[in-house]
């Protein structure tokens, strides 16, 4: 007897789920057969019957179930979490040589077929966030896997993301399994040195996303004077630095990432002449620069996610476009903007549209040189498009 629950689909419903999509929302479901427990493994069907996949049942979230699998074959449990597990940790060996770094994305949820589940080494520490009914469901399960696999005994939870709260479960963060290490966590990304603070920094302690983009910056960086915007821990500045620039104003609106980035510096001696950091809201400050006459041959703008959703969209843009616009005022010609925007609401075309309109509003004429997207270890699948939320463009001002 299958006592699995069961989700039956409206008609037409499950058009989503035959191009593998796998989010189930609240308004797709006709009927819900048993009783599911938040996170329980529930069958779901089209409105004729025919079986559609299995997911993750949670009756508090708008997105009521996550799928696992669409192999009515493949039934969610420690070996299938094994098998995917596995296929994303063969995925960033084949994409990231070791030397490249040892701090890397293991597991991007979704993308990898593991819906809410984000687990990031950091040298020989794993950070894991589960911010879905289904992972917290399968915690024991999933971290034994990804303990055995990755190799790392030490890890650290940090389950305080707004993702999890709408699934209606409470942040829950600190050291999980093994024992706590005696010093900074400490890693090493194509050749610099960071601390990284894994228990209270933001996101799992480190923008992993942007590293590839951070070594291309610094390559281009010889002989500039850069502004670093939304500065965070000091990566693009420290890419920069290393790359020959010839000073860097980095800006944060965060003490506490600024104190690290200073923290930073000195672990790479680089001279902190060359360095300067101020606390403050970037808004303001790129007009404050403007008042002051101040002028840059290289810009970054890496800001926080403006628009997670479409439907936040229009009120990103103005702040794109604000940034972008008030940046370009302080970039010289010749100068390079590295623009970049994590919203998952904003596409691509969007994005460089918002970057277009703020150059025609300056006066700038810009060249584009360069796209730039997430490291390789934040994989995008074409049938889940919300995995490719970064994107950057470089523009030389001619
Ligand atoms: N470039 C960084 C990551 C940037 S993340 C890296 O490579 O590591 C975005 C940063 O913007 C965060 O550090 C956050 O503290 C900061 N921030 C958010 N809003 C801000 C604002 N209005 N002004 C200045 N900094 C802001």
């Amino acid at each position: 007897m299958n006592v699995t629950p069961q989700l039956t689909l409206k008609q037409g419903r499950e058009r989503s789920l035959l191009r593998r999509h796998p989010w189930i929302f609240s308004g797709a479901i006709a009927e819900v057969r048993g009783t599911p427990h938040t996170g329980d493994t529930v069958g779901v069907r089209a409105a004729d019957g025919s079986f559609l996949a299995w997911a993750a049942y949670s009756p508090a979230s708008q997105i009521r179930a996550r799928v696992w699998s669409f192999d009515e074959t493949e039934i969610p449990g420690p070996d299938l979490f094994g098998r995917r597990i596995a296929a994303a940790l063969a995925l960033r060996r084949a994409e990231i040589p070791l030397e490249a770094t040892d701090a890397l994305r293991l597991v991007h949820g979704e993308s990898d077929g593991l819906p809410g589940l984000v687990a990031d080494r950091y040298a020989d520490t794993l950070v894991v966030q589960l911010a879905s009914a289904g992972c917290e469901r399968w915690r024991e399960a999933l971290i034994e896997v990804l303990r055995g696999q990755s190799g790392c005994a030490r890890v650290y939870e940090r389950s305080d993301t707004e993702g999890r709260e709408l699934e209606g479960f409470a942040a829950s963060t600190g050291l999980i399994a093994g024992t706590a290490a005696d010093g900074p966590l400490e890693i090493v990304e194509h050749g610099i040195r960071y601390e990284v603070d894994a228990a209270a920094g933001q996101k799992t302690g480190f923008y992993l996303d942007q590293r590839d983009n951070r070594r291309r910056v610094g390559r281009l960086a010889g002989g500039r004077e850069m502004l670093n915007c939304f500065c965070y821990t000091g990566g693009f500045a420290l890419s920069a630095l290393a790359g020959g620039a010839c000073s860097v104003l980095s800006i944060d609106s965060s003490g506490p990432a600024l104190e690290l980035a200073k923290r930073n510096l000195a672990l790479n001696g680089v001279e902190a002449g060359r360095a300067e950091w101020l606390e403050a809201d970037v808004f303001g400050a790129l007009r404050k620069l403007q008042l002051e006459g101040r002028q840059f041959d290289f810009i970054v703008l890496d800001p926080p996610k403006f628009a997670p959703t479409p439907k936040d969209a229009e009120r990103a843009a103005r702040g794109y476009k604000d940034i972008n616009l008030n940046a370009l005022r302080l970039l010289r010609r010749g100068g390079l903007l590295a623009t970049f925007s994590c919203s998952g609401g904003v596409s691509p075309e969007l994005f460089q549209k918002i970057v277009a309109g703020a150059a025609a509003d300056a006066g700038a004429s810009l060249l584009l040189r360069e796209r730039y997207r997430a490291a390789p270890d934040h994989p995008v699948r074409i049938e889940f498009p919300e995995g490719e939320y970064l994107k950057g463009l470089l523009l030389e001002r001619l």
